[in-house]
């Protein structure tokens, strides 16, 4: 009796070793899962959670492969891949469809993982930098919205790896927060691209110039108005930089924006061109006016009392400026006037660095045609 008693006490004490094992393994899982998770969401770019679930997830999940597919219909992710520098053509393991065909074919209208065999019929183009095909899989569908985005596919060589029965709750949690990391990175990517306005300084950028003074030349043209174009520089702007550090530099670039911006009219463009450079489009003004505005805006930037932490910094500029003078009879396509016409700031800009800095400059003026600009 006693002895009955012992041998059960022993099974149900291995019973429960086992249950505390199994308790002990699934939190250091759950534990794993969440630091996953948490660089899952702390992602900056596409590139990093390419990189992240191609190495990461691997590693997590200890796959013989995995493979990271995007749905990429006009070509657009691989663009912001492109942008980035990110040289997806030869990391293995990430590619692009240009449709959804291949998803709706392995998950049809479910949305919900597919685990089992490798079946070539419906796995195949998955893992295409594999050259031994996995023997089961798992194969993971992102969506928001009822939408494809991708899928992530997980292969091993074990036949048993992944079945049919097998519980996806766990692959399901992880698929809803990558499909929304996913969604939130792009949406993040397209609106760094599409925005117009330059996050330091507050004014526009070079891209909101570079598609707005094509509309300034064409309303120059219909109005027979002049457009007189500034290239301005922040002069010795390393110097600047260098003693008294960038983020006081970066303090210095928003402050002259802001002033450069306040001498402007509102209808007038300014943008930030690159680094300290910045260009302004005003329109209807002639080169004698713009050279005026030219010289009001140094002289505010000259008079600026500019304090940084406790200390006094002093700051000029340089400025180019172009005039287009629209004649009537335009033999130049726009994108070649507003090249010209920039041109001629920045030369302009140059010679003004040449005599000594904190001056304006003219350029050569623009005209519709070259005989124009002889005579002139
Ligand atoms: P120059 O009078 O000939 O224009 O001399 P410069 O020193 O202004 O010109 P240079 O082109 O040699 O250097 C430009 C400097 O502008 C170097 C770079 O560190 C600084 N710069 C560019 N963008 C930024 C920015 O966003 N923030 C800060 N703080 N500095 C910037
Ligand atoms: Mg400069
Ligand atoms: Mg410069």
């Amino acid at each position: 009796m006693e002895e009955d008693i012992t041998t059960d006490l022993c099974v149900l004490q291995s019973h429960l070793d086992g249950m505390l094992d199994r308790v002990q393994y699934n939190s250091l899982t759950l534990k794993r899962f969440q630091v996953f998770e948490m660089k899952l969401l702390n992602l900056n770019s596409l590139a990093e959670m390419i990189e992240l679930l191609l190495v990461d997830a691997k590693a997590f999940f200890d796959l013989d492969a995995i493979s990271f597919c995007l749905i990429d219909e006009k070509s657009e992710i691989s663009g912001f891949l492109d942008d980035d520098g990110f040289d997806y053509q030869n990391r293995k393991g990430i590619f692009f469809m240009e449709d959804k065909k291949l998803l709706k074919k392995i998950f049809g209208s479910t949305l919900r993982p597919f685990l089992g065999d490798y079946k070539p019929s419906k796995c195949e183009g998955l893992f295409p930098d594999l050259k031994n095909k996995p023997q089961s899989v798992a194969i993971i569908p992102l969506n928001r919205r009822g939408q494809y985005l991708g899928s992530l596919n997980m292969g091993s060589y074990a036949p048993n790896r992944f079945i049919n029965e097998m519980a996806t709750d766990f692959i399901e949690h992880m698929v809803a927060v990558v499909s929304i990391c996913l969604e939130n990175i792009l949406n993040f990517e397209t609106m760094r691209r599409t925005s117009l306005i330059d996050t330091l300084t507050g004014v526009n950028n070079r891209r909101f110039l570079e598609q707005r003074i094509g509309e300034e030349l064409d309303r120059s043209q219909r109005y027979d108005e002049p457009l007189s174009c500034l290239f301005l520089d922040i002069d010795h702007f390393k110097q600047t930089n260098d003693t008294y550090g960038h983020q006081a530099g970066d303090y210095v670039l928003a402050l002259v924006a802001g002033m450069i911006k306040k001498q402007l009219r509102s209808n007038d463009v300014l943008a930030r061109y690159g680094g300290e450079e910045f260009v302004a489009l005003l329109s209807n003004i002639t080169e004698s006016k713009a050279y005026d505005i030219a010289e009001r805006i140094r002289l505010s930037i000259k008079g600026l009392a500019i304090d940084y932490n406790d200390k006094n910094i002093n700051v000029t500029i340089s400025i180019g400026l172009a005039t287009y003078q629209p004649s009537g009879s335009v033999t130049k396509s726009t994108a070649e006037i507003s090249t010209e016409l920039i041109h001629s700031a920045d030369e302009a800009l140059y010679s003004a660095k040449q005599n000594g800095r904190n001056r304006v400059a003219k350029g050569e003026p623009v005209f519709d045609t070259e005989i124009q600009a002889k005579i002139a």
